[in-house]
């Protein structure tokens, strides 16, 4: 084995050049070769923060050899606690560079080589994306996941009729929060995908302006005030900056104050930075937990040594270590993997704001602004302030007076598309009136 890394990879190499009573024997052919399919496997990390860190490490000492991790984002000092290939040093850096070279430095000597790619999933486009044999995400955002999970349904081929499987990329998919994780492998259009189980996913929460600004009720009202409201008025144009201390402090003492008025209990700074940051809140062991069961089904998915999760474990860590395995089934009416149209029934009363209202809070969609155009055009944008403002005339108008407008704004039936920043694809809507 020396010519294939020698005894550093032993543990994994043992699994790899013995028959497994778990394997299919169809696939998986133990040997030298399986070694090498590792070893040439094009690996893509998505996110390099808490699970990603976890993730890399994993892959390196797995026998992963090519390794590739995207991150936007730079390093925090609160991110220290576990984000464990980063440094006090490294505070400001680029998290993608900062864990390539660590990784590099520390288990290059594996074969293993990390390269780093600093941006936003979005800036890169499918040629990047169709080098990887597999990608495996560990992000902490649900829009980010969507778009990731889209691209590579977008990505098979179907010309023929049936998906071409030399064009199928298996996206790996963890998450945690807190004590909770869950993984789960997504082969595009052969399993469910991400959207497929949103509905399992609470909607975001976001307050109504005219609560937090009116009849707050709850210290997250107050917080959220402090921010939207008082923020902007003390310090106009000048962005709130959610890692600094004394920003978040300006803003606890605002929540605070708003709150005594009301009489409402319960804002803490803690509370602050929960609801400024949206913090879910991390816990390292959970991160580890997740991480080593997708890098797994990655060792699975690149060899075949074993059966492929199906396709959805959730790891729930509040009373006990305790898993729980299933087939999430795929989702008929998916936009994403079932190619599916959205229709809706309106009266002929209600109007294009109730429609917008309605897609906003549809539980399998969690659009936040949606925009939709017609054939005849702009039906309503929300984007840029200057087009919105030509077009806000419509939304009291009722869907009855806009398809007999002259000339109509859209027709009852036609397919309308909507565009929205939660959604990674476009969306087809067919509005009929009742
Ligand atoms: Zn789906």
């Amino acid at each position: 084995m020396s010519d294939l890394g020698g005894q550093k990879h032993g543990h994994v190499y043992r699994v790899l050049t013995q028959n497994s009573p778990f394997a299919d024997p169809d696939a998986f052919e133990p040997g030298a070769d399986t070694i090498g399919y590792l070893r040439e496997s094009k690996v893509l990390v998505i996110g390099a923060g808490g699970l990603g860190c976890e993730i890399l490490k994993d892959l390196a000492l797995s026998g992963f050899t090519d390794i590739h991790v995207i991150d936007m984002d730079t390093i925090d000092v609160t991110n220290l606690n576990r984000q464990f290939l980063f440094r006090q040093a490294d505070v400001g850096k680029t998290k993608a560079e900062v864990a390539a070279a660590f990784i590099n430095k520390r288990l290059g000597h594996l074969g293993a080589k990390v390269t780093a790619h600093v941006g936003k999933i979005q800036d890169f486009d499918e040629t990047f994306y169709r080098k990887f044999n597999l990608l495996i995400a560990g992000l902490d955002n649900i829009a980010a996941r969507r778009w990731m999970n889209a691209t590579l349904h977008d990505m098979v081929d179907r010309t023929s009729g049936e998906p071409d499987p030399s064009t199928i990329i298996p996206l790996i998919d963890g998450g945690t929060e807190g004590f909770k994780g869950q993984a789960r492998v997504i082969i595009p259009t052969m399993t469910s995908c991400f959207d497929c189980s949103l509905d399992a996913f609470p909607p975001q929460v976001n307050y109504p302006l005219c609560t937090i600004a009116e009849t707050p009720r709850l210290p997250e009202h107050c917080v959220e005030y402090a921010v939207v409201v008082l923020w902007e008025q003390r310090f106009p144009g000048q962005k709130l900056n959610r890692d600094s201390p004394a920003d978040m402090q300006w803003v606890y003492e605002q929540a605070k104050d708003r709150a005594a008025t009301f009489g409402i209990p319960g804002v803490t700074y803690q509370l602050t930075m929960g609801v400024v940051k949206r913090i879910i809140p991390a816990i390292a062991s959970t991160n580890a937990l997740i991480a080593a069961a997708l890098v797994a089904e990655a060792l699975k998915v690149a060899t075949y040594c074993g059966p492929v999760l199906n396709n959805y474990m959730m790891y729930m860590g509040q009373q006990g270590v305790y898993t729980h395995t299933f087939p999430y089934q795929k989702k008929e009416d998916c936009m994403v993997c079932g190619g599916a149209k959205l229709t809706m029934k309106r009266p002929k009363s209600s109007t294009l704001q109730e429609l917008l209202d309605e897609l906003g809070s549809h539980p399998s969609l969690q659009l936040s602004r949606p925009s939709i155009s017609s054939t005849s055009g702009i039906v309503f944008m929300q984007n840029p302030k200057a087009i919105r403002e030509q077009h806000e005339y419509k939304l009291q108008m009722s869907l009855k007076d806009l398809t007999q407008a002259d000339p109509p704004v859209f027709s009852e039936g036609e397919d309308l598309i909507v565009t929205d920043p939660m959604l990674p694809t476009k969306l087809t809507l067919q509005v009929h009136l009742e």
